[in-house]
């Protein structure tokens, strides 16, 4: 017998950055499922400047050539104000949030030693705050209707570090903070948050030789962003990779650790070893490292490759 389709029908879906790349695939797929979309998108460059509010809607006229249901919103997660909005408008529309995607980005680069004040904060305010931004208000609404599923973005660039991208990196490795304790505060109200992190080949790949890459088109990550954001779906705290087709669930891992009641800075010194022991039953699956970032790509394309 056929596994019956899983569907969101009575179910709405509050996507941030769904203009393009992979919210717009997380979109289309949703909507595709019954669900009723706010498509949310600045529309900007990819700086995060230049606000185009013809982007939100393109994706909302292919979901309803399909016979979907969808509203655009083109305000930004950026400011308290903005985040208020996105989710009310959902309210406006359909008077519920069920599903909160926040995966709205912007990128600008630089070292430690370089970055603006400026471009410092732009990225913070998008990927950082803005998940606060969306979330907040989302929250408080499905905590009080008993139900909601939340899904953050964060990034191999974020968990491992990337040259000259402290402020994406900063935020990224920010949403297992917001992820755990959204869980944690919405466990008793059937509220669940979970974190995906994406590989997929969109205009964030722009400059990048990906010739030699394996299939890495968003569409292959939606269908995984599509069971976190399910009723079905029974983790909540949780950080799940999906890149290249290989899908993984990523966690902060330790190592078993030395006990002493009392230490000198010599004493830890001569313990180094053992502290970083990981000891016969290893508790990484993967131990990356310092270039995990690099070590998480090969990785995965390894496996796509059937390696
Ligand atoms: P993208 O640039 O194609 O899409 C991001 C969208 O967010 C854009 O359409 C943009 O207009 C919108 N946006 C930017 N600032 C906004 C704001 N203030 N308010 C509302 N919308 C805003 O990029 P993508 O690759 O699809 O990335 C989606 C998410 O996945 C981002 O959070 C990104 O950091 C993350 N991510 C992507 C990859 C990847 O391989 N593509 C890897 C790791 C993480």
């Amino acid at each position: 017998m056929p596994t019956p389709e899983m569907r969101f029908d009575g179910r709405v879906a509050v996507i941030t950055g769904a203009g393009r790349g992979l919210g717009r695939a997380y979109a289309l797929l949703l909507a595709a499922r019954g669900a009723r979309v706010v498509v949310n998108d600045l529309g900007g460059a990819i700086r995060g400047d230049r606000p185009d509010t013809s982007v939100a809607q393109g994706v909302v006229d292919e979901i309803v050539a399909a016979g979907g249901q969808a509203i655009a919103n083109a305000d930004s997660v950026a400011t308290p104000e903005g985040g208020r909005a996105i989710i009310q408008a959902a309210l406006d529309t359909w008077g519920r949030v069920d599903v909160l995607i926040h995966n709205a980005g912007n990128v600008r680069y630089g070292s430690i030693r370089e970055l603006s004040a400026q471009d410092l904060r732009a990225v913070l305010d998008v990927h950082l705050l803005g998940a606060f931004h969306v979330v907040q208000p989302a929250f408080g609404l499905m905590c009080d209707a008993g139900y909601g599923r939340i899904v953050l973005t964060s990034s191999v660039g974020g968990l491992y570090g990337n040259e000259r991208c402290v402020n994406y990196g900063m935020s990224k490795s920010a949403m297992l903070g917001l992820g755990n304790i959204a869980a944690l505060e919405g466990e008793a109200f059937g509220v669940k948050c979970n974190t995906i992190v994406p590989g997929a080949l969109t205009r964030m790949a722009e400059g990048l030789d990906t010739s030699q890459y394996p299939p890495m088109e968003p569409e292959l990550v939606a269908p995984v962003v599509g069971w976190l954001a399910h009723e079905s779906c029974p983790v909540t705290g949780e950080t799940i990779a999906s890149m290249a087709g290989r899908v993984a669930r990523m966690f902060v891992a330790e190592t078993r650790g030395v006990y002493r009641p009392r230490w000198t800075i010599e004493e830890v010194a001569a313990a180094n070893e053992a502290i970083h022991d990981k000891g016969p039953e290893n508790p990484c699956l993967l131990d990356f490292g310092l270039h995990g970032h690099i070590d998480h790509i090969g990785y995965s394309f390894a496996m796509a490759r059937g390696a």
